[in-house]
């Protein structure tokens, strides 16, 4: 048995990860196109021809719309505006009740105070992560609106039972399917099981086009409006009949051509990189899942994982040593990250959303308390034990590792597998040792190693 690197032994691993690289020369050249055009955005503001775009926003949304047979894709400039076209869309108002997943990317709660609708946070599922059911059902009022389930890390919630939930208490479904582009949920593509969903193009995502998002769904109201809260609605509901105008004040949350070309070639990409996450991300699970006290998830039939994180929950009582030590541990095994995308391990994911001040406070648009304070006599509880699996899997139970990518061959991710298996092997070294009474409980910051590491 090898000493621990922790302890002063030598290293599974001493070459550096790989960084992802994502643009190629088909994005290169796409971009060089639309610059040659001349014409980098092909949007106007009023009905007609290109109140919905120009040729390369329509062709990629074509594209996206066809490869999974969604009726309509609508682009946007991000994500974050993706959701609040989607919750004014489907007609959230002013104190309105949406039920929220507080484990996740801030926007998608706070989409819904956009439309002055409240986040109703439900706990989600432990070997999931995402928005359990049964807390759903418990959070219910005869002022909820909809559900906004979010694919957290790239598998699907519990879609079957979310929808039939949502149809019995008349809910629509946002689906916020950032971390999930191609993904399959028993064989029907995520994002538009419910109402409308979509994806984000963020730098980080699968695919991106340094930031924007797609919107889609089949019904067609709901995407008439959606395009007209992207492009100035307000200047285009008379010329397209639209009798119901509220919630169709418009921004400008217009897709360029230069995003959508290189949109277009990071597409044809993504089946190949899902494939290749895929393949990987399996390999990973065969090696961790017969470890006691480490737990992976198991793809059920007909659904896949993008794997936009590869989720490892701990159970510190199996390994008598806290999540973070654990964590420093199989660090240490491995190259220092010089870059998010080659940190090893993380830990926590987020802090549940409704701890952040906004929810706290109860102070979102101006000061006086809007919307938190619309119903009269209701007050909203966002005090801490709201979710206690969220708090568990954030305080300690959840690791994640950002290393099921492209870029990462099998080889790397056996380095990483080799490193788990190495501090579970050598675990009573690491329970004995003086690090185990340090009472560590600052969670182990990626982004500070990545700091100290580059300077
Ligand atoms: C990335 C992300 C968003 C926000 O998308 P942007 O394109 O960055 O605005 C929202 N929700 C989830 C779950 C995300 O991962």
């Amino acid at each position: 048995m090898s000493k621990l690197a922790i302890l002063g032994g030598s290293p599974v691993r001493k070459e550096d990860f790989p960084n992802r690289k994502s643009m190629g020369k088909e994005e290169i050249e796409a971009a060089k196109r639309v610059l040659d055009s001349d014409v980098l955005s092909g949007f106007v503001g009023a009905a007609g021809n290109f109140f919905n775009g120009g040729k390369e926003v329509k062709q990629f949304e074509k594209q996206w719309a066809e490869a999974y047979g969604f009726k309509h894709a609508i682009s946007v400039n991000s994500w974050t505006t993706g959701l609040q076209v989607a919750v004014g869309a489907v007609g959230i108002e002013p104190g309105d009740e949406v039920i929220c997943s507080p484990y996740t990317m801030s926007a998608s709660a706070t989409s819904v105070l956009f439309y002055g609708g409240i986040p109703v946070f439900a706990d989600v599922e432990r070997d999931r992560y995402t928005l359990d059911p049964k807390s759903i059902e418990e959070r219910i009022t005869p002022r909820t609106k909809a559900i906004l389930v979010v694919h957290l890390f790239g598998y699907p919630a519990n879609m079957d039972a979310i929808m039939a939930i949502a149809k019995k208490h008349n809910l629509k479904v946002i689906e916020d399917a950032a971390q999930a582009p191609g993904v399959y949920y028993k064989n029907i593509p995520v994002g538009a099981i419910g109402d409308i969903g979509g994806f984000s193009l963020n730098f980080h995502k699968h695919i991106h086009t340094g930031e924007g998002g797609v919107l889609v769904t089949h019904d067609d109201m709901i995407a008439l409006r959606s395009q007209l809260i992207r492009n100035h609605g307000e200047n285009a509901t008379e010329a397209y009949g639209v009798t119901d105008i509220s919630n169709t004040i418009g921004s400008n949350y217009r897709f360029t051509e230069i995003q959508a070309a290189i949109g277009y070639e990071q597409f044809k990409k993504l089946h190949g990189f899902l494939e290749h996450r895929k393949e990987i991300g399996a390999y990973l699970t065969n090696r961790l899942k017969a470890i006691e006290g480490l737990h992976v998830q198991q793809i059920e039939e007909g659904s896949t994982h993008s794997y936009y994180m590869y989720p490892i929950r701990f159970d510190e009582n199996v390994f008598e040593v806290s999540r973070n030590l654990f964590l420093r541990a199989v660090s240490a095994e491995l190259p220092k990250p010089n870059y998010w995308d080659t940190t090893p391990l993380a830990e926590g994911y987020v802090k549940p959303l409704y701890l952040n001040p906004v929810y706290q406070q109860k102070i979102a648009i101006g000061k006086k308390g809007f919307p938190f304070n619309t119903n009269p006599g209701v007050e909203y509880d966002y005090s801490k034990g709201l979710c206690p699996v969220t708090e568990s899997l954030y305080e300690k139970e959840l690791m994640l590792s950002p290393l099921v990518r492209e870029g990462i061959s099998k080889k790397e991710i056996a380095d990483f597998a080799d490193a788990i298996e190495k501090v579970v092997e050598n675990i009573s070294d690491l329970r004995n040792s003086a690090l185990n009474k340090e009472t560590n409980t600052q969670l182990y910051d990626a982004t500070k190693a990545i700091d100290e590491n580059v300077k």
